[in-house]
């Protein structure tokens, strides 16, 4: 919708961080078209209908630089136990659901980020192609991939690592039928990635397959990398070096690649990622629930590697990423102010976009970008007093003060109500999905439990 925000106070999140009092962004076929005192914009853009932002403020819509919406399904139950999370979980459990149950569990994932603020979600997953559609619909920014693997991942929670070619090929054919139905589709709003799942299921045969896909299509990469013990310890097994080098060794480092996670990344691989300019995507408030995340947050930042936040799994809260994140990254430098807020908004926004390559067109509110916007009231009493916004929104931002998201011009969420999803029957629809996903998990894996509360249900 083509309008104009005055009254704002617009956090441009541009290259100096300015923050406009009284400021207007003017929005116009999905751009925005000028960013300014509000008074100013008003004169300029006369034919733009206005929206008062009085008592608000216009950010720029968050990027959630890596989630796995469908991962919800889990919520309230693996953060809690000893197991295997990954491969225990999260693995079987993405194969024993229906599309049916993907899609219910993908719009839960884009309602919930929608009300935190996000306009732009991450998805590297299995079975995309299979709900990439229903999430597309919603009209959110979005990058899709399926997570390939070559080893039998479900076999993998009872210690057994086996690469099969004809297993791996099965990723690749959804990988390019996902590429082929969606890569550039809506206006260019949705777009693929290829996806390696993690170094110690992925065997150089299928790093290789993924790196011809990159090529055949032009795209950028990701990749999970350090998450687990397991992970350092199989790829040491296997190749006898640690996943960063075995990444490298495999043509996988690049100013392209973004890496989740980096967890258990050793001194020497924090400088040989860095040296290749590899992006990560932090996820701290998930790799948190057992214990601060302990990745070496602190050498990464001073290697000047660009971080960006995300989410990963059981939630879609960038307030959550933002708030637990600064306390990991503080405590990476054994404590202090070091960094400040700042550092953390950048990273749910202009960092996201950089690490997409997208940063000219997303990631800070300047003319010529998209208008990727979101509105957050700052009459919330944890906005007051307001002395230092970036401060107020790191440390007590929630997605209950999110007003407004806008993609692409177009208002997905105005004045606290989604406009592109029924709420009611997103949860319902979720919350029936759910229960479902659980018994058939159990069904056809009798060794995973099924959660009390589902018994008998
Ligand atoms: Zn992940």
């Amino acid at each position: 919708m083509d309008c104009k925000f005055l009254n704002a106070t617009v956090v441009t999140q541009n290259e100096r961080r300015e923050v406009i009092a009284n400021g207007g962004v003017a929005v116009k076929d999905g751009r925005i078209v000028a960013v300014g005192p509000s008074a100013e914009i008003e004169r300029a853009w006369p034919e733009l209908p206005a929206v008062d932002a009085a008592g608000k403020a216009v950010m720029p819509g968050l990027v959630n630089g890596h989630t796995h919406v469908l991962l919800l399904v889990l919520r309230g139950t693996v953060e809690d136990m000893g197991a295997d999370a990954i491969y225990g979980y999260m693995t079987p459990i993405s194969f024993a659901m229906t599309d049916d149950e993907r899609q219910a569990l993908a719009l839960l994932g884009c309602l919930e980020a929608l009300r935190s603020g996000t306009a732009t979600l991450v998805e590297p997953f299995r079975h995309v192609v299979n709900y990439a559609g229903a999430m597309a619909e919603t009209g959110m920014r979005l990058w899709f991939s399926e997570s390939c693997a070559d080893a039998l991942t479900l076999k993998i929670r009872r210690g057994i690592y086996e690469f099969d070619p004809a297993w791996g090929e099965t990723f690749l054919e959804r990988e390019r039928a996902l590429i082929e139905k969606f890569h550039g589709t809506h206006d260019g709003r949705v777009r693929c990635q290829v996806a390696a799942h993690a170094p110690d299921n992925c065997s150089p045969w299928m790093l290789r397959k993924l790196n011809d896909l990159r090529e055949k299509y032009g795209l950028r990469r990701t990749v999970h990398m350090a998450q687990s013990k397991g992970e350092v310890a199989q790829v040491q097994r296997y190749a006898g070096c640690t996943p960063a080098q075995y990444l490298e060794r495999n043509d996988w480092l690049g100013p392209d690649v973004v890496g989740a996670h980096w967890t258990y990344c050793s001194d020497d691989d924090v400088a040989l990622l860095a040296k290749h300019g590899v992006h990560m995507a932090h996820c701290p408030a998930n790799s948190s629930r057992r214990g601060p995340h302990t990745a070496p947050v602190a050498k990464i930042l001073d290697a000047g590697v660009n971080v960006a936040l995300g989410t990963d799994n059981m939630t879609e809260d960038m307030f959550q990423a933002m708030k637990i994140g600064s306390i990991i990254h503080r405590g990476s430098y054994g404590g202090g102010t070091n960094p400040q807020p700042q550092a953390l908004l950048d990273a749910a926004t202009r960092n996201g976009a950089l690490s997409l390559g997208a940063l000219d067109q997303i990631g800070s509110i300047e003319p010529g970008k998209k208008a990727d916007l979101t509105v957050i009231d700052l009459d919330d009493p944890c906005m007051v007093p307001r002395i230092n916004l970036a401060s107020n929104i790191v440390h007590y931002g929630h997605p209950g003060m999110v007003e407004s998201v806008m993609v692409d011009g177009e208002f997905l969420m105005r004045e606290r109500k989604v406009l592109c999803l029924d709420e009611k029957d997103v949860v319902r629809n979720a919350q029936a999905a759910s229960g479902a996903a659980w018994r058939r998990l159990h069904e056809k894996n009798p060794d995973l439990p099924l959660p009390e509360a589902l018994r008998g249900a």
